[in-house]
């Protein structure tokens, strides 16, 4: 269980470097699992931290478009 201390060093927040809490995190694409989560992997600009961030998606509802190419919000 040694790796206890060592994860309560670092930082848990969206968007800031675990380990130099710095908002310098340079992004590749989105990852997309079936479960409805995503992720994506990161390397940190300031410390060269690599890791990946996780969101879960959530569905919000559909946009659609009408022969005029007018977007229309669907009602939830
Ligand atoms: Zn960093």
């Amino acid at each position: 269980m040694g790796d206890f201390s060592i994860k309560n060093e670092y930082f848990n927040l969206p968007g800031v470097c675990p380990k130099c809490h710095e908002i310098a995190l340079d992004y590749e694409p989105m990852h997309r699992e079936d479960d409805g989560m995503c992720w994506y992997p990161y390397k940190c600009e300031k410390c060269g931290l690599r890791g990946e961030e996780w969101y879960k998606l959530e569905f919000s509802g559909h946009n659609i478009y009408d022969e005029n190419d007018n977007i229309i919000e669907l009602d939830a």
